[in-house]
């Protein structure tokens, strides 16, 4: 049987993860809280190189940042919890569904995707050189199953 279903025995539908990797990464950026503006750290996984059982990414060979992560494998969710305390599941009215999102540690909220991630976040895909620069990588030698959104960018390459 599988690890997740011995860990959460009460759920009865079985989980198809979308991405597996041997390793994986956390990201950490800095931003300010959408409610109280504080400054805050906020994280994104990041996996060097991965399985894709779906099919979804462009560039199945190369680097990438996962978003709107439904589910995450509880040995994972753990080592990112230990540098990043924030990013917890968390139901979003705005979108409808459970994932994977940064917490503020002064106010409490939540941190949507579509900011973190989104044009103005420290993750976007897009996003220049100096952001990027900006961003620390910790490097956790856990493997990783997970239902995510796989985001790929050049910038990525930089990275490390
Ligand atoms: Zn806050």
């Amino acid at each position: 049987m599988a690890r997740w279903a011995m860990a959460h025995p009460c759920r009865m539908q079985s989980i198809e993860p979308n991405v597996r990797a041997r390793k994986f990464s956390l990201l950490v950026g800095r931003t300010a809280c959408q409610c109280c503006q504080a400054l805050i750290e906020v994280g994104a996984l990041w996996l060097d190189e991965f399985e894709d059982l779906d099919g979804q990414a462009m560039d199945p060979g190369g680097a990438a940042t996962l978003s709107y992560m439904e589910w995450l494998e509880a040995k994972p969710l753990a080592a990112c919890q230990g540098r990043l305390p924030g990013l917890r599941m968390a139901s979003t009215r705005m979108s409808g569904t459970t994932y994977l999102a940064n917490h503020c540690l002064i106010c409490g909220s939540v941190q949507g995707a579509p900011f973190v991630h989104g044009p103005d976040g420290p993750f976007w895909p897009d996003a220049d050189e100096s952001l990027a620069a900006g961003i620390r990588k910790f490097d956790f030698a856990v493997p990783l199953s997970a239902v995510a959104s796989i985001s790929q960018a050049t910038w990525m390459d930089r990275v490390g």
